[in-house]
């Protein structure tokens, strides 16, 4: 059983706090409709140090765990799902030059993401490449004390906003396996040759840009490799064992929005001359839904807390994910049937909860792949 610990109860109330006060119904709705990012909400919630609690204070962050980022991103989506994974999503990507980068590179650019100014973007999905990146379109080739990159990015979050993107390139074509070929560069958004079209409309979280990127000699010097060349994909893999524990937080607060407002609605609601309920299969539902959300909670603080203790585990940060997406999904399934004709509707919010959870079972491994990880480190890898 997870208990929090004082600072981590307080924590938890001031995001509630500020997601109530912020997190405006008919705004959202707005935003989503104009497709807008929430650009004073996002300032606040940096102001408030809720952007990049796990950053050291070195680059002003709160020196905090991912666990504390963990109960942020819960209660933001809990609150609302678009707002909440929007903001949690604010520097996608910026945790790879955090762990893995040059203090140079560090310095420059993480006080921004969490100071509010800057937000980031990780291209790694390509049109041809998207749960398969072992070999890369995208090359980055050196010349003189430049990288020259050419290629595609596809649905990368913050596209065409963010500052800066953490990109994934094969730097050797050659190299066996194809994997030792792959680098991360840091390229800023505003370089010549690199263009961002705008991806167009989603089925959820419509507020968070998200665009195709497209390479084309585009030169960043030498230094803007993060880590050492030939790690890229070394590194990603150990980026999704932590962004992997993020995505299922925001399941888990997205499961129990739609929860909330379900059993709110059902307590009100009466047919037949009864509160619906008061039907036992009503309360069933409830319980089966009360428990995958305890379940997934359960797994999710638990592959956050080992991440902080120094034991990250991407077989753990894989069943968080597979068990807190498939939650939501079905949480938010029944919450919509729960609400009857009204769930349908976009006044009652708990529809854009099911859109927003589905993109949750997408983003950062489909469950085979996640499925993959597990297998692969229960019974190792056969031919
Ligand atoms: C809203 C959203 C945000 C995203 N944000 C980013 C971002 O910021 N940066 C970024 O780089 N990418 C991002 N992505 C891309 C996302 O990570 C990819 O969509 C995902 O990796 C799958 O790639 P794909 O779409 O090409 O599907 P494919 O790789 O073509 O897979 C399609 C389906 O095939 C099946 N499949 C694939 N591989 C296997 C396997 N090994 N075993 C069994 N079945 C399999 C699965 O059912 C899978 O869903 C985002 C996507 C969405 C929708």
């Amino acid at each position: 059983m997870f208990e929090f610990d004082k600072s981590q109860k307080q924590i938890q109330k001031a995001v509630k706090a500020f997601a109530k006060g912020e997190f405006d119904k008919e705004l959202i709705q707005e935003l989503e409709k104009k497709r807008e990012y929430p650009k004073k909400i996002w300032e606040k919630a940096a102001d408030l140090g809720f952007i990049g609690i796990h950053f050291p204070e070195d680059v002003s962050g709160a020196s905090l765990g991912i666990f504390e980022n963990v109960i942020v991103a819960e209660e933001m989506c809990r609150r609302d799902s678009s707002m909440g994974i929007t903001l949690t999503m604010a520097g996608y990507a910026s945790e790879c030059l955090l762990r893995f980068g040059k203090d140079e590179l560090k310095k420059k650019f993480l006080p921004k993401i969490t100071e509010g100014e800057m937000l980031s973007g990780g291209a790694f999905t390509e049109p041809d490449n998207g749960a398969d990146i072992t070999l890369l379109s995208t090359t980055a080739v050196k010349d003189g004390n430049e990288w020259v990159i050419n290629g595609k990015k596809s649905f990368v979050i913050n596209g065409g906003s963010a500052a800066f993107y953490i990109v994934l390139c094969q730097t050797d074509q050659n190299s066996q396996p194809s994997t030792q070929g792959i680098s991360m560069i840091l390229v800023e958004a505003d370089t010549e040759g690199l263009e961002a079209n705008d991806v167009g409309k989603k089925l959820g979280i419509n507020m968070m840009p998200m665009a195709e990127l497209t390479f084309e000699n585009v030169r960043v010097p030498l230094s803007n490799l993060i880590g050492e060349e030939g790690k890229g994909y070394d590194y990603i893999q150990k980026f999704f064992a932590e962004s992997r524990i993020l995505s299922a937080a925001q399941a888990v607060g997205t499961a129990e929005g739609a929860y909330d407002r379900a059993i709110d609605y059902i307590k009100g609601r009466e047919q037949f001359n009864r509160p619906i309920a008061a039907f036992q299969s009503v309360r069933h539902k409830i319980a089966d839904m009360c428990t995958k959300i305890e379940f997934s909670k359960l797994i999710t603080y638990e592959a956050a807390q080992r991440f902080d203790n120094g034991k990250s585990d991407p077989k753990f940060s894989a069943m968080a994910k597979i068990a807190a997406t498939n939650a939501a999904m079905e949480v938010t399934n029944e919450a919509v049937q729960l609400l009857g004709g009204y769930g349908y509707m976009t006044e009652y919010e708990i529809e854009h909860f099911y859109r927003d959870a589905k993109v949750l079972q997408i983003r950062e491994g489909n469950i085979n792949a996640l499925k993959d990880v597990i297998a692969n480190t229960a019974i190792g890898k056969l031919k």
